[in-house]
Formats: C-alpha cells, sequence, structure tokens
C-alpha cells in the first residue's frame, strides 16, 4: 500500500490542519500504520507491529466477513431507522439475547459518549432525580454531559472543577487505593468501597437533592485496569436501587466477551447483579462507529412518555447493524471468548512468575484480555514508577510491540489486545518484557531519560514525567 503523503509531510500537515488537543500516540515518534490485519498492524515500510492495545479492532483488523458484511449492506442501502428493516431487529434480538431477560430494549448510536450521553438522560427522566454518582478516574466519554460525569477528565488541572452535581467515589483500587491489601489486609473490599457510595448518597440527601444514577465501568480501564472487588456492584447497587436511582453500566471498552468467561464485565460480580442500563460501543463494530444503550422496557417506556421522538440520523442504520451483527457472530464461530480466557490465564500466570523476579512489578492484575501491570519504584513504598513504565512502552515499540501507559499515576501497563491474540504472541509479549523490566531494573540508580516529543512550536516535552493528574491527559 502506497502512502499519499512522506511522514514528514504528514506530521507538518497534521500540526497545520488537526487541533492540537489530539494527542498522537507515542508522540516523541508516532508511527504511520498503512494497513492492519487480525493483530498486527504494519507501517509505511511494511514493518509488523504486535498489537496489544487495540481493543476496538475487537475480531481482529479488518476481519475480512465484517468487511464484507460492511460492503455488502452498502451496495444494497444504507438509510436511517424510520424505515423498517430487518438489520436493526436481528441485532436487536441477538444484542439482547447475551443479557439477563430484562434488558430486552436497545437504542442504537453512533459511540460510547453518545450512548453515555443518553443514558443519563434516560436514568434523569425515570427518576426525576439531577444527581450521578462516579468513580474517579472514570472516563465515559466527550459530550458536555459526559465530561462532566468524568472524573478522569475534569481532575485535570486547567478543565475547572468538578461539577456540583457529580459525586466523586473512589475507585476500589485494592493496591493503591483508599482502602488497600497493605493497610487493610484482610477487610472485605466489596464493603467498605460500597459504603463509600452510601456515604455519598447520603451527601446527596442532605443538600435536598436526588440521586438520578450511579455509573461505573464494570471493570475501570481507564483508572489503570481495576477489577472490582467480590460483592462491590451488588452493594452499590442495592444502595443506589434503595435511594431511587439507577445503575448505568458502562460497557463500552470491557464489553463483548472481552473477560472472557462472559459476554459483559458485570457479569463477573454475580448472576444477580443487574444494571437497569448498559451501554456497549468500541468492539462492537470493530472499528466501524457503531454503539448501543440497553435498558429495560419500564426506562424505555417513561422516556417515551416524555413526548419527545428520540431520532439518531445514523444510529441503528441497516451498514452499522449488518457489521456489529457480523462482530457477534465472529466472536461466537471463532471461539474468540474462550481463546481470551485461555491465553489470557497463560500471560496471568507467566506474569506471577515474572513478578518473583522483577521488583519492578508491583502488582499483575487482570481477567481474560484485560490485563495490568502496575510498576513501582519499590515494593514496601509502592512509589508508582511512571517514567519507567514510558520507558517501558517506547522499548516495546523499538521492538515492534504496543503497549499502552495508564492510571492516574501512568504507571500501569495496559494490555488489552485484539481478542485473537495467540499463545505464541503473548510468549512474544512477555520475553520482550522480561528483557526491558531487566534492562530497566540494571539501569535503576541512574537517571532514566524520557523520550523528547517534538511540537508545532519547537518546545520539546518529556514524556511521564510527572503523574497524569498534573499533566494534561491523552485520549482515553
Ligand atoms: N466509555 C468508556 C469506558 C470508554 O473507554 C470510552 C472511550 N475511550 C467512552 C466511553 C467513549 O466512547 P467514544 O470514544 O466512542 O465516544
Amino acid at each position: 500500500v502506497e502512502s499519499i503523503l512522506d511522514k514528514e509531510k504528514t506530521l507538518e500537515l497534521r500540526e497545520k490542519h488537526i487541533a492540537s488537543s489530539c494527542k498522537l500516540f507515542f508522540k516523541a515518534d508516532p508511527i504511520k500504520i498503512l494497513t492492519a490485519r487480525g493483530q498486527y498492524m504494519y507501517d509505511e515500510f511494511g514493518t509488523r507491529y504486535l498489537d496489544c492495545i487495540n481493543n476496538v479492532a475487537h475480531v481482529g483488523h479488518c476481519h475480512p466477513d465484517v468487511v464484507k458484511a460492511g460492503s455488502d449492506q452498502m451496495a444494497l442501502l444504507n438509510t436511517n431507522i424510520r424505515f423498517l428493516h430487518d438489520n436493526i431487529i436481528v441485532l436487536a434480538q441477538e444484542l439482547t439475547s447475551l443479557f439477563p431477560k430484562q434488558l430486552s430494549v436497545c437504542f442504537f448510536v453512533n459511540s460510547g459518549s453518545e450512548a453515555n450521553d443518553l443514558a443519563l438522560r434516560l436514568a434523569r427522566t425515570k427518576t426525576r432525580g439531577t444527581e450521578v454518582i462516579v468513580l474517579d478516574h472514570g472516563y465515559h466519554g466527550h459530550t458536555q454531559a459526559v465530561m462532566e460525569i468524568s472524573s478522569y477528565k475534569f481532575n485535570i488541572a486547567g478543565y475547572g472543577s468538578r461539577p456540583e452535581h457529580s459525586y466523586v467515589v473512589p475507585v476500589p483500587d485494592i493496591y493503591r487505593g483508599k482502602y488497600n491489601d497493605k493497610n487493610n489486609p484482610g477487610d472485605d473490599f466489596g464493603l467498605l468501597y460500597a459504603k463509600e457510595v452510601k456515604n455519598a448518597i447520603d451527601k446527596v440527601k442532605e443538600k435536598g437533592r436526588k440521586v438520578a444514577a450511579f455509573i461505573g465501568e464494570s471493570l475501570q480501564s481507564c483508572g489503570g485496569q481495576i477489577l472490582m472487588p467480590p460483592g462491590y456492584l451488588k452493594q452499590v447497587y442495592s444502595y443506589i436501587h434503595e435511594a431511587g436511582g439507577l445503575c448505568i453500566c458502562d460497557e463500552v471498552q470491557v464489553g463483548f466477551g472481552r473477560v472472557g468467561t462472559h459476554w459483559w464485565g458485570f457479569q463477573l460480580q454475580g448472576n444477580d447483579v443487574i444494571p437497569d442500563i448498559v451501554t456497549v460501543g468500541k468492539p462492537m463494530g470493530n472499528g466501524h462507529p457503531v454503539a448501543a444503550v440497553i435498558t429495560t422496557p419500564e426506562v424505555a417506556a417513561l422516556f417515551y412518555e416524555t413526548g419527545i421522538e428520540y431520532f439518531n440520523t445514523y444510529g441503528g442504520n441497516p451498514v452499522s447493524c449488518a457489521i456489529a451483527l457480523s462482530v457477534i457472530d465472529i466472536i461466537k464461530k471463532e471461539g474468540l471468548r474462550e481463546n481470551a480466557t485461555k491465553v489470557g490465564q497463560e500471560i496471568m500466570s507467566k506474569l506471577e512468575v515474572m513478578k518473583k523476579k522483577h521488583p519492578l512489578i508491583g502488582d499483575v492484575r487482570g481477567v481474560g484480555f484485560f490485563i495490568g501491570i502496575e510498576l513501582v519504584k519499590d515494593r514496601e513504598s509502592r512509589q508508582p514508577a511512571t517514567a519507567e513504565a514510558q520507558q517501558v512502552i517506547y522499548r516495546m515499540k523499538e521492538h515492534h510491540i504496543l503497549l499502552s501507559a495508564d492510571g492516574p499515576d501512568r504507571n500501569v501497563l495496559k494490555f488489552k489486545p485484539p481478542m485473537c491474540f495467540s499463545a505464541e504472541n503473548a510468549e512474544e509479549l512477555l520475553s520482550e518484557l522480561d528483557v526491558i523490566f531487566t534492562e530497566i531494573e540494571d539501569t535503576r540508580n541512574e537517571n532514566i531519560k524520557l523520550p523528547v516529543c517534538r511540537s508545532a512550536n519547537g518546545k520539546t516535552d518529556r514524556l511521564g514525567s510527572e503523574p497524569i493528574s498534573k499533566k494534561k491527559k491523552v485520549a482515553a
């Protein structure tokens, strides 16, 4: 595949015409990707990169069945949902069959942000409440309404401050969070963290206001790959329901079988944990913009009673629905959930072994193809190894493996690859990590040099030199 522009020109024109708040991966030395297949991406020289981060290319980049489903339908018809069409119905039937039976009604939209924005409207309409309880470091999208419930964004210096209707509760991170296995060994973390939600509800009541919703991812990806402690969501949902609020579960990033054993992350918390509204997106279209809100007939009916029509020009169009249907079909027929369970488990057990050897690793946690490796300066203090995490991802890139770092201190290596990631790929990833961890540990006492970024105005910027909470953040 030929590139239209050479890389220098691409960078130059990008700086001129693309808003500088749109950040690049590896901004010190961005990669120009021209093609991709399965779990591999290729740059303009045909160099192959092993992709460990693109959770959107869920069934593999450019899966031929997805491409065919989209192009076949595009050649036939694409229009809005005011005309009767089977694709939207068949997709709604297929999608809801993957959820507990109460969740039987869908709204189709084009992005995760739109899905969460609509979820919020549904919750406020149903409850007549205004206040929203949100997890610290949570991210739910870029529209004004969802930015206001995304503490990952409104925590940033320069944004302003926490909107009055958002109540931030600590993320149930048992390694680094408010309650953790160092200071509170043996405690019931699910209950301790859920109590924080109860406290937030009490604050809402003290103000004479009403809770509309609790929103949280079922596994927090932006907050640094956090798994909810057992019992957490059950208790939180019960407190919220008692207060007359609704529970919105954001599965935009982690849904569609990434956790392996289940289709949705909330199911890891038990069969009796059922949100009122679930939002899905990213992997749903394997790169094509399609997302959805799934809710109960009661919530949808009250929204209808407002008398305001819900219309979305592109949401639920026949092409997007054909694509989403083929994604679900591929997950099933290629056994991708089973693959995530098996290969994910192998990776986790090998990382546990590596942890014994590498003091740089403070914690490893994960399920299926959702894994985080938290790097620390030393295990006793658990001081985040922010610069080292950046060093790892840049060194991995030199070895043609794409990883990212996230979490409030940007010290958690994030693994969320396409679901066709194989056992051989896992071997390659782990052996390269082993080499790079050793390299960094060997130079521990020397000053780590961070990659220097170029920028439009000629200024330089060292990556990862401070925790994310004090810096502007890159896109989620
Ligand atoms: N929720 C979560 C958990 C996400 O990770 C994202 C995207 N990073 C969104 C919502 C927003 O989705 P989109 O970018 O499709 O609007």
